[in-house]
């Protein structure tokens, strides 16, 4: 069967290649972890997001083969349905619609609790990103512990499962990590950033009754701004408010999502918070990029404000499901809007240079492959 592939260390070789077609019997990542006997998925791909992670692996500034090969094969964000379970599946069964978690298990204590989202060592293995091969193929196979169900009716966003799971993890984190205060009731909240994670992060700030500030340099009218105003946001363009200016005006918010992509707004953020504040990091900045703040100023305000920066990574099935169940809360609050976020599709694996391509443009909000085409 077919897969898109690359060369990691080696910029643009992105490329279709055959690979051997998995059987529901196979032990997908045997150098990390063992799919016990009887509880294989194998799974057919329908739809694979692809993302910013995808391009950085394919200018080989990310992303490692599994050992013994110089391949690895791409695509995190999976959407498909099961074809055959091993008989001591009970979770799932042949036609139900799923995604499937990107971690998999280290040796911490974490990764055996199932928290390999929190992972204690350096080294993460992670499915089209890392030291595991990924989901742009025709079909896959795994262990059911790592097959999440996307109900029927949700089948036209099961693609945004693992970005809606990675969004309501950094939600659910700055919340738990909110309750250092004993009482907290956030009101006012700011999301940098209007991609995927942005538009989300908002979405989900809505569903919990915040009022939300979604900020993006361009100016409205635009698709971002139509999606973020029909969760019941607010968009604000930083060309013509910027971010100090929004906080000036409409007061300093208790939570911030930043989601930008850009080390500075990361910092930048700092400078606005609230008092008993919690700012999310869920930019993930490769290459360097120097920045001046004015450190004292932000030391004394977030000692003397209690002020607390949290930054979260991936999601586990636990965040899974909850970006599921926010993504079905979400379409029955706001119906219709999330699809919008499903900008461009690609038809067939035979697509990926248009794939790549694609991830370059500002106005593509997301890049999904329709894998049979
Ligand atoms: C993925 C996460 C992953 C992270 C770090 C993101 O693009 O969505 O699942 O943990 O990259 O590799
Ligand atoms: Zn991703």
């Amino acid at each position: 069967m077919r897969a898109v592939a690359v060369l990691p260390g080696k910029p643009n070789t992105v490329h279709v290649r055959d690979v051997p077609a998995p059987r529901l019997t196979d032990q997908p990542h045997p150098h990390v972890c063992h799919v016990p006997e009887g509880r294989g998925v194998l799974v057919r791909t329908l739809q694979i997001g692809v993302d910013a992670t995808d391009r950085e692996i394919n200018e080989a500034l990310y992303g490692n083969p599994p050992p013994g090969g110089d391949h690895l094969v791409i695509g995190h964000e999976s959407f498909g349905q099961v074809l055959e379970v091993g008989n001591r599946v009970t979770e799932v069964r042949p036609g139900d619609y799923v995604s499937c978690t990107v971690r998999r298990p280290g040796g911490s204590i974490h990764d055996k609790i199932g928290r390999n989202d929190i992972t204690g060592e350096e080294v993460y293995y992670e499915r089209g990103i890392n030291l595991c091969h990924g989901f742009l193929t025709e079909s896959f196979v795994d262990d059911a512990e790592y097959i999440v169900k996307v109900p029927q009716g949700l089948k036209h966003l099961g693609v945004l499962a693992e970005p809606a799971s990675v969004c309501a993890k950094a939600i659910e984190q700055a919340f738990l990590a909110q309750q250092r205060l004993q009482v907290w009731h956030p009101r006012r909240a700011f999301v940098l950033g209007a991609g995927q994670i942005g538009l989300l992060a908002t979405m989900m700030l809505r569903l919990r009754g915040l009022e939300v500030y979604t900020l993006a340099t361009k100016p409205a009218p635009n698709l971002k701004a139509d999606i973020a105003g029909g969760y019941g946001a607010t968009y604000v363009s930083t060309r013509q408010t910027p971010l100090a200016e929004l906080a000036r005006e409409v007061g300093r918010p208790d939570l911030i999502v930043e989601a930008t992509g850009n080390a500075e707004a990361c910092f930048r953020a700092m400078e606005v918070l609230a008092i008993n504040g919690v700012l999310v990091w869920t930019s993930i900045t490769g290459g360097k990029h120097d920045v001046t703040v004015d450190a004292a100023k932000i030391n004394l305000e977030w000692v003397l404000g209690n002020k607390l920066l949290v930054a979260s990574v991936n999601g586990n099935r636990r965040h899974f499901e909850l970006g599921l169940q926010a993504l079905a809360h979400g379409e029955l609050t706001y119906p219709g809007i999330t699809q919008r976020i499903l900008t461009h599709p690609v038809s067939g694996l035979d697509g990926y240079r248009e794939m790549m391509r694609l991830l370059e443009e500002k106005d593509a909000l997301k890049v999904f492959v329709d894998v049979a085409g």
